[in-house]
């Protein structure tokens, strides 16, 4: 009999969180191959499920391909999982799915929690259409670029974050989109689960005010004339660089004034392509 590569989710608190199905396939698991082994021993445990369990990460996974497709080969039912929720989500799993397929081995989803989906399904923002960031850049400017693509994009957001980089995702936000309503939701299904609705700056305060651990998502709803080019006279457009340049150069001054009016780089640009280029350092 040929291999076969289950993708199977697990719980992302609750570990009642969890199908029959997804239960009786690792029960039968020749290998399991779990992004965070610890965390997948104590599901397995709650369970009274004994099967051979590797890790499988970021770190590991080109050593660990081989290793896997070898079980496949003979036959066996490999079974993958992250460290929670679903695989192949934000995590190290599209690797190992991609190669398996590749030999011809079936794989098949056994699906269940994530934190996307149920951040989605608790933060009653008006969510039809969304991007899913994953982690946001860890650079400032390429998540503040990241984030104005996605305001004018008209679309919601979710990102995920992680209790180190959360206030500099919510300054940045702040920075681009401070008038975004959103949803900062932590700890989803386990004891201290906490959902804040909010401007960046009011989530960030609150932050401040008792700062939070644990696993959090960020919901952002999309600006609704975020995809159109707000109205700001060529006027209004120029004072606010005339403004900046007081202390920062011509092209720093543009940057900025496109972030803080939410219009593109390209219209600012357009409105004082004939102001000399001086300022403080230009
Ligand atoms: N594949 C997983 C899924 O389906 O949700 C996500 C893996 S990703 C590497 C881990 C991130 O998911 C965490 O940093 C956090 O942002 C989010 N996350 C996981 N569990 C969560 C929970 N219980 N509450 C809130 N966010 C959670």
């Amino acid at each position: 009999m040929a291999g076969e590569l289950y993708v199977c989710a697990t719980p992302i608190g609750n570990l009642e969180d969890i199908t029959l199905r997804a239960l009786r396939i690792l029960g039968e698991a020749n290998l399991i191959a779990a992004e965070d082994t610890q965390r997948t021993r104590v599901l397995l445990a709650h369970y009274d499920i004994a099967a051979p369990l590797i890790s499988y990460n970021e770190h590991n996974r080109k050593q660990r391909l081989p290793v896997i497709m070898e079980k496949l080969k003979e036959g066996g039912k490999v079974v993958l999982v992250s460290d929670a929720g679903t695989p192949g989500i934000a995590d190290p799993g599209p690797m190992l799915v991609a190669e398996a397929r590749k030999r011809g081995f079936p794989v098949i989803p056994l699906p269940g929690p994530s934190a996307l989906s149920t951040a989605l399904s608790i933060c009653g923002l008006g969510m039809t259409q969304f991007t899913f960031t994953g982690f946001l850049p860890r650079r400032a400017g390429e998540r503040e670029r990241l984030l104005m693509e996605l305001r004018q994009s008209g679309r919601g957001v979710v990102c995920y974050e992680s209790p180190h980089r959360i206030e500099a995702a919510l300054a940045s936000l702040a920075k681009v989109w401070p008038d975004a309503k959103v949803a900062f939701l932590r700890e989803l299904t386990k004891i201290y689960e906490e959902v804040l609705v909010g401007s960046p700056g009011q989530i960030a305060a609150e932050l401040t005010a008792s700062p939070r651990r644990g696993e959090m998502v960020l919901v952002i709803e999309g600006d609704r004339d975020g995809g159109q080019e707000r109205t700001f006279s060529q006027e209004q457009i120029r004072e606010k660089v005339v403004v900046l340049m007081e202390v920062m150069d011509k092209k720093q001054a543009i940057k900025e004034a496109a972030a803080e009016l939410g219009i593109p780089k390209r219209i600012v640009y357009r409105a004082v392509i004939d102001l000399p280029g001086r300022g403080k350092m230009g």
